[in-house]
């Protein structure tokens, strides 16, 4: 007789989620229609509260560009952007999101019925993740007409100082003066402190809803969250995010209580450094569910987490918030970060995804999983792969360093 196959357990908020999303982006199209309003483009970790306290509809194509590669579509547009002149090698949200615009083709289409991306009145970057969506950002200007503003974020940095905070809070003061003319009026500061309030709240709740994963067995895994951080991302700063995490947290919780875990019969914790890759979550967590091995957290998931924000001090708050980040940081802090999340939810093992088109969220390439092995005793597995592009990634490769490494963390027990 067959063994039954191991699952991970659905978690049911995903169709209020599902909901949300879907209102967000109709929410965004019908704000293109409307005189009255006006649309921001914002990076994934960029200055969504100052956008919110002009009034802005906010707009993330990094989300945009995430979808195209759930719904493996990206690989399919990225040729397009690489025949004028955006390399393979950068940045595969990138490629992604403009070769399929240059195609005339958004998968909001099939899933909302919106025919193509918002035109924005302003786009806005910070740097502090990359260089990538500047370059990003101002194909989109150039094609559009429209103003292209950013942060520009100091890079690889240690202890983060009162010099660094009061650089890029006078950053944000000045874009602050340039998007009142753009929006067409001042700042509403209570609105401004609103946002940061909410999304203050709203990290506090995902960081909750994480933590989940430190209990044995864990009661979500980092592809749970790689789909339910989609609120957090897009929706901070709004009560619509934190009504929507209480709902999650609450249902996790019960697991908790209840001693549910998110994969049946969990006898190994790894930890998920790195990118997911996104056209292939569902057979990776399948493959980690039948091999009863839990990725009870990650980076990726946690660098929604901004608690250092502060309605009181709004500009310098976000400052910090936005440049505390791991992605922003030295290696001595990330491997600092890591290990101390490993020693926290317990894990046995390290899985980097070095993610081909997006160094900045590789973290395998200069002896990092080597030190942290010999630092923490648990081993290590790198496996070649991209967000996006699925050229650069072999199913059948991955899986059997997969199934080996689950081996070994067996043989270590
Ligand atoms: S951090 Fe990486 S994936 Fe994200 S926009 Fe930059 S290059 Fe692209």
């Amino acid at each position: 007789m067959n063994k039954p196959r191991t699952t991970q357990k659905p978690i049911a908020a995903a169709q209020t989620m599902k909901k949300i999303m879907a209102d967000h982006f109709r929410g965004i199209d019908a704000a293109t229609r409307d005189p009255g309003r006006k649309v921001a483009w914002c990076t994934s970790v960029g200055p969504a509260e100052l956008l919110q306290g002009f009034g802005f509809e906010v707009y993330y194509p990094e989300n945009h560009a995430a979808i195209l590669g759930a719904t493996r579509k990206a690989t399919d547009y990225i040729p397009y952007a690489n025949a004028i002149g955006y390399s393979p090698e950068i940045c595969s949200y990138l490629t992604a999101d403009v070769g399929a615009h240059l195609r005339g083709f958004t998968p909001l289409t099939e899933a909302y019925g919106i025919q193509t991306i918002p035109r924005p009145d302003v786009l806005v970057y910070n740097t502090n993740q990359c260089r990538d969506v500047q370059d990003w950002f101002l194909w989109y200007a150039r094609r559009w007409n429209v103003p292209c503003l950013g942060v520009h974020t100091h890079r690889n940095v240690g202890t983060v100082t009162g010099d660094h905070i009061d650089s890029i809070a006078g950053q944000l003061r000045a874009l602050a003066g340039k998007l009142a003319q753009i929006a067409g009026h001042p700042l509403d500061l209570d609105r401004f402190r609103e946002s940061v309030r909410l999304s203050r709240r709203c990290s506090e709740l995902w960081e909750k809803v994480l933590k989940t994963g430190a209990a044995r067995p864990a009661a979500l895994t980092f592809f749970d969250g790689t789909i339910h951080m989609g609120p957090a991302v897009v929706l901070r700063g709004t009560q619509v995010a934190v009504d929507y995490y209480e709902g999650l947290l609450a249902e996790l919780e019960a697991r908790l209580k209840n001693g549910v875990a998110a994969v049946e019969g969990e006898r190994f914790r790894i930890y998920w450094e790195g990118m997911p890759v996104w056209g292939k979550l569902r057979p990776q967590s399948e493959q980690l569910a039948e091999l009863c091995t839990c990725a009870v957290a990650s980076t990726y998931c946690n660098s929604w987490i901004f608690n250092q924000l502060d309605p009181a001090q709004p500009f310098e708050s976000m400052a910090r918030a936005y440049t505390e980040l791991f992605i922003v940081r030295s290696d001595e802090v990330k491997e600092a970060y890591i290990a101390r999340m490993c020693q926290e939810y317990q894990v046995d093992g390290i899985l980097y995804h070095d993610a081909k088109t997006c160094p900045n969220n590789s973290n395998s390439r200069y002896g990092m999983p080597q030190r942290l092995t010999e630092r923490l005793g648990i081993p290590h597995l790198v496996i070649q792969g991209d967000l996006n592009d699925l050229r650069c990634y072999s199913e059948e490769q991955a899986r059997t360093n997969i199934q080996a490494f689950v081996e070994q963390l067996a043989e270590n027990r």
